[in-house]
């Protein structure tokens, strides 16, 4: 059976929370990217670089705007308040799905080198649903951004939350995992965390992270450590159970304490009322951490439920 190629119609999406300073920059090599690829038949003409303005406060949405207006290639959301980067790309991805048949995802300030959509491209074409832009080095990023980021990755894979290393929100996504993405009501959704759990056929585009064109990070140290935060307690009941196991170690510890009071006790080397003091600290302590564990585990499956998560999504289907 002969193969038939069709043209695909990307969106690229964009998120912006005050990027006045970035914008026109980025822009422009936005648009010289989709025209090429358009001239080279990779994507369609009907192709766009949709920006999501994440409730800007500074002229971010007028400058969108006049781009809209100068040429119809650039198209634009506006968020009514400032909802986060994870809630601007989906709100993006949401859009693009109706409109396009793959979606690609970057931040505006060029630091995802927009080379790495070539290979994107090619990898959908092989067959990838799901796209994951890498970053094979950090050499541009200072320290306190290298170094929060790298721990990050390493306290999800201690919490057994299963994402993708070094890979941050540039991805591809083709529209049926959009769709699948879609299943996914829950209101603290983290894309990074989620995505790999979609299935789909998935693979990798490395690209060197650049420096910011212009404008400063909008992520503070502050709103790093509460999307990790948000990220643990949104994937992972591990807190939760390790507050049982150390309620577990503590109870056996306990035991051991009683024995060695008692031993103390009947050697006679305590004074009254000591042995009953130290051992019931510690039996106590041990019990109300225990109870606490199994409370928890309980908390953590009323919360898996109230999430409601698909149980399954469909990847073929032969009819
Ligand atoms: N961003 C957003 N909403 C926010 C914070 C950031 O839409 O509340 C956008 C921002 O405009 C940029 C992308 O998310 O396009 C990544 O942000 P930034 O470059 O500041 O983060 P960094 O690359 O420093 O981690
Ligand atoms: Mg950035």
């Amino acid at each position: 059976m002969k193969k038939q190629i069709s043209i695909k119609t990307l969106y690229l999406v964009i998120p912006c929370y005050n990027e006045e300073d970035t914008i026109d920059v980025s822009a422009q090599v936005f648009k010289e990217k989709m025209h090429t690829l358009i001239l080279d038949k990779k994507i369609s003409k009907d192709s766009k670089v949709l920006f999501v303005d994440d409730g800007s406060k500074d002229k971010t949405w007028n400058l969108i705007e006049k781009l809209h207006d100068d040429d119809k290639m650039f198209i634009g959301l506006k968020l009514a308040h400032n909802a986060g980067q994870q809630n601007a790309l989906l709100a993006g991805l949401h859009f693009a799905k109706e409109h396009s048949d793959i979606a690609i995802t970057m931040d505006v300030d060029l630091q995802d080198d927009i080379s790495v959509i070539d290979d994107m491209l090619k990898q959908n074409m092989d067959g990838s649903d799901i796209v994951y832009g890498v970053r094979s080095s950090r050499k541009k990023d200072s320290f306190f951004k290298k170094f929060p980021a790298l721990s990050f990755y390493k306290l999800m894979h201690l919490m057994g939350i299963d994402i993708v290393y070094n890979h941050a929100e540039c991805r591809l996504m083709s529209r049926r995992t959009i769709e699948a993405l879609e299943e996914y009501t829950e209101v603290n959704l983290f894309l990074r965390g989620i995505v790999p759990q979609l299935g789909f056929k998935t693979s990798i585009a490395y690209y060197e992270r650049q420096k910011r064109v212009a404008g400063k990070t909008k992520y503070s140290l502050k709103k790093m450590i509460k999307l990790a935060i948000e990220c643990i307690t949104s994937f992972s009941i591990k807190p939760l159970t390790m507050i049982t196991f150390v309620g577990l170690m503590m109870f056996l510890v306990s035991l051991g304490m009683l024995a060695y009071c008692l031993f103390v006790k009947v050697t006679g080397n305590t004074i009254d009322g000591w042995t009953f003091i130290v051992s019931s600290i510690w039996l106590v302590g041990g019990i109300q951490l225990l109870s606490l564990g199994v409370i928890g585990e309980y908390i953590g499956k009323i919360y898996t439920e109230t999430k409601r998560r698909p149980r399954y999504i469909i990847e073929k289907e032969l009819n």
